[in-house]
């Protein structure tokens, strides 16, 4: 059953990792995407991986598109949101922030210049992004669900990341906002708290610390980057019509 279908989703960092099985997952459901990432031949090769165009020049007929955006720029989340919308001339009603970044070190080393690029692409990049999607939905008299991805280190820390709990700490207290705010619009705001997900940023990792992570998860194993994306389309989803502010834990049971 396609419970996406007509519905147009925006994915940021939709590149890589959880953004492209995020894209793969909605456009499975029936959903057209409107694929963003700072790197564009890695927001072109999902688009191409969903059959699209891989291109912002779109023909008409075309179904997905490749954009290039620096989330943590107000200017270049503005022209975002006005190619997504001149693109398919409409707002985009599903909008999941999966653009983030990491720069590991232990408090007492942390340069000033970590911690403001982690706040600047983690949550002021989910602030602008959700302001911009909000806006164009709500000045269109549209329905919506935003959907952002913090992560469980933003509820129990995690050390050598002070900057990426806070910025991720930070999304959940701006989703809840948002969802306070947005629900007599009919825009849902939930936020995705991933555990160990295996992708480019968690191959990062020294295995011997992985090793450590995996013996204390219930599950026994790391997650895929498709777990999260079914959470994702079950929240973008109506049968989730009723579920907003929520902080929706995908870790196999890491940290109850
Ligand atoms: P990833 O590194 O594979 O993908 C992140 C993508 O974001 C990349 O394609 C990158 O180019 C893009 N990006 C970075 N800065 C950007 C910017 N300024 N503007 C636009 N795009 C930008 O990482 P991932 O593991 O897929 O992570 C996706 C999200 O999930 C992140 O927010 C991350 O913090 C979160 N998360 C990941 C895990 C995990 O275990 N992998 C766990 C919890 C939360």
């Amino acid at each position: 059953q396609l419970r996406l279908r007509s519905v147009l989703a925006l994915v940021t960092g939709a590149g890589s990792g959880i953004g492209r099985a995020v894209s793969v997952r909605l456009a499975r459901e029936g959903a057209t995407v409107a694929a963003c990432d700072l790197d564009r031949p890695a927001a072109c090769e999902t688009v191409w991986l969903l059959g699209g165009q891989g291109s912002e020049e779109v023909a008409p007929g075309v179904t997905h598109a490749a954009f290039q955006a620096d989330v943590s720029e107000a200017g270049s989340v503005r022209r975002l949101l006005e190619q997504v919308q001149a693109c398919f001339s409409r707002p985009p009603s599903v909008v999941v922030s999966c653009a983030g970044i990491t720069r590991d070190e232990v408090l007492l080393r942390m340069s000033e210049d970590d911690w403001d690029k982690v706040i600047a692409v983690n949550l002021k990049g989910i602030f602008l992004v959700t302001q911009a999607a909000a806006q164009a939905l709500v000045s269109s008299g549209c329905h919506g669900s935003i959907i952002n991805i913090s992560s469980i280190v933003g509820k129990v820390g995690n050390m050598g990341q002070t900057n990426y709990a806070a910025s991720k700490a930070g999304v959940i207290g701006l989703t809840q906002t948002a969802a306070r705010e947005l629900g007599r619009h009919g825009i849902r705001c939930n936020s995705v708290l991933p555990g160990f997900i295996t992708t480019p940023m968690t191959q990062k990792v020294p295995q011997k610390v992985l090793d450590k992570v995996i013996g204390i998860i219930p599950m026994g194993h790391m997650g895929d980057p498709e777990d999260v994306a079914d959470v994702v389309a079950f929240l973008a989803s109506e049968d989730s019509g009723y579920i907003t502010g929520a902080s929706v834990e995908v870790t196999g049971g890491l940290f109850m």
